[in-house]
C-alpha cells in the first residue's frame, strides 16, 4: 500500500531537478572547495552560485550567508555564538522555539548566563507589549521564530526586533519553517539573524544557513580550518549546499502558484476535522498555510498517529523530533492547552504532492479510527 504523506514540516522529498543540480558533485566534480586545483576551483564556484541562490532566495546579500549542515547548527551558532560573544549577559527566546532554540539558551544559562521567556497568548502569539518588559540593559540576544513549526503560528517578527534593537540588543529568527511557504524576506523583518534549512523546501537534509548582519561580532561553535569565515569550519558539504541553492531558485515560482491551492485544501480538512469534533490549535490567528494542528478529546496523538500510518497517512504527533517521547506538546502547554487535550495533538502538514482527494480519503478514514479507538476506550472503561 502506498502511504500519503501529510508531513512536510518534518521533511519534503528532494525535488528531482535539486537532485540533478547535485548529482556532479557527488560524482565526476568530486574537489575539496579548499583546494587549489581545478577539482577544488569548480567546487568553490559552485559553493558561491549556492551563496548567490539563497541570498536572492531571501533578499539578504551572499556576504551574509553562512553555510551549516541544518537549521540545528545554524540556530546553536545563533544563541551560543552571539550570546557567547558578549559573555554572561541576558538571553531572551520566546517560549514556543524548537528545542534546537531553547537548548543552547538553557546551556547557557548553566553556565552563568541570564535566561528570560517571552510567554504566548492561547493562540501561540508572542505579544510585542511583553517584549519592552523582559528586555535588560545586560540583554544581548533575543530570539523569537518567525512561523512555529507545531502550530504553524506566524510571529510578529519585524515588529518584535524594532523593539530590541532600540535597545541595542541582537534579534534572531528561526525562519526554518517559514521558507517556501510564505515569503521571507531578511531585510524587511529586521532582524540581524536568520536560520534556514534546505530539506524543508525540498532540499537535501544535511545542509542551512545562518544568515547573519556583517555588523554582528560572533564567535564559531566549531573551529578547525576556517570555512565559512571561520564561522563554521569543516570541508563543506558540497552536493547538499549546491543542492540547498537549487532548491532555493525554485522557490520563487513555487509561491506565485501554491500556498493559495494549499490553503484551500487545509480548509477543506479544517471544515471536515471540525465536523469531527477536533479542537484545532491557533485556528483564530495567522498561519502558514499548510500546517494543522489538532486534538479529539480522550484519544491518545500517539495512538491515533499509528493508525493512521496503518491505514496509509503519515501524520505527526507534535514535532518530529520529540515524537520518540510521549509528553504533551510543550508549544500547546506554553498556550494554556490542558495536558490531557494535548496529549492527544497530532499535525498534518500538507505539501506540493497532495490533493483534495487524499484529503477526503483522509477523512474518511480518520473518522473510522476516531469512532473505534473511542470504542475501545468505552468497553475498557
Ligand atoms: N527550527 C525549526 C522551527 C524546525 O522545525 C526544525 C526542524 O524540524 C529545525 C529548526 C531544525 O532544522 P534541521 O532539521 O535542518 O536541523
Amino acid at each position: 500500500m502506498s502511504s500519503t504523506y501529510f508531513d512536510h514540516n518534518a521533511t519534503t522529498a528532494l525535488d528531482s531537478r535539486v537532485l540533478e543540480s547535485m548529482l556532479p558533485f557527488m560524482t565526476a566534480q568530486h574537489g575539496n572547495p579548499t583546494s587549489r586545483h581545478s577539482f577544488g576551483r569548480h567546487a568553490r564556484s559552485a559553493i558561491e552560485r549556492a551563496r548567490e541562490q539563497v541570498a536572492d532566495a531571501v533578499n539578504a546579500h551572499p556576504s551574509q550567508v553562512i553555510f551549516t549542515s541544518g537549521g540545528t547548527e545554524a540556530n546553536n551558532l545563533a544563541v551560543t555564538g552571539i550570546a557567547g560573544r558578549y559573555g554572561a549577559s541576558q538571553i531572551v527566546v520566546s517560549d514556543i522555539e524548537h528545542p534546537c532554540i531553547s537548548r543552547p539558551a538553557q546551556a547557557l544559562q548553566q553556565r552563568g548566563w541570564k535566561l528570560a521567556v517571552l510567554p504566548v497568548d492561547r493562540h501561540g502569539v508572542v505579544q510585542e507589549s511583553g517584549v519592552e518588559e523582559l528586555l535588560r540593559t545586560e540583554t544581548s540576544l533575543l530570539s523569537v521564530m518567525l512561523a512555529n513549526n507545531e502550530t504553524g503560528v506566524l510571529q510578529k517578527v519585524a515588529g518584535i526586533a524594532a523593539i530590541a534593537r532600540k535597545h541595542g540588543v541582537t534579534v534572531h529568527t528561526d525562519a526554518v519553517q517559514a521558507l517556501g511557504k510564505m515569503r521571507v524576506d531578511f531585510a524587511e523583518l529586521n532582524v540581524h539573524a536568520m536560520t534556514l534549512s534546505s530539506h524543508k523546501i525540498n532540499g537535501p537534509q544535511g545542509a542551512g544557513a545562518l544568515i547573519l548582519d556583517k555588523r554582528i561580532d560572533i564567535e564559531p561553535v566549531i573551529h578547525g580550518g576556517g570555512q565559512e569565515k571561520g564561522l563554521r569550519s569543516g570541508t563543506e558539504n558540497v552536493a547538499a549546499i549546491v543542492g540547498f541553492g537549487a532548491a532555493c531558485e525554485l522557490l520563487n515560482a513555487r509561491l506565485l502558484q501554491e500556498p493559495g491551492r494549499i490553503r484551500q485544501m487545509r480548509e477543506h480538512l479544517e471544515t471536515g476535522l471540525k465536523k469531527l469534533g477536533a479542537v484545532i490549535f491557533g485556528a483564530e490567528v495567522e498561519r502558514l498555510p499548510n500546517t494543522s494542528f489538532f486534538a479529539f478529546n480522550e484519544i491518545e496523538g500517539e495512538t491515533l498517529v499509528m493508525a493512521l500510518d496503518r491505514k496509509g497517512f503519515a501524520v505527526a504527533s507534535g514535532s518530529a523530533c520529540s515524537s520518540d517521547s510521549s509528553e504533551p506538546s510543550a508549544v500547546l502547554l506554553a498556550m494554556g492547552v490542558e495536558a490531557d487535550l494535548a496529549k492527544g495533538a497530532i499535525r498534518t502538514s500538507l505539501g506540493a504532492g497532495n490533493s483534495a482527494e487524499q484529503i477526503d480519503s483522509f477523512l474518511a478514514v480518520l473518522a473510522g479510527e476516531i469512532a473505534r479507538l473511542r470504542h475501545l476506550t468505552a468497553v475498557a472503561v
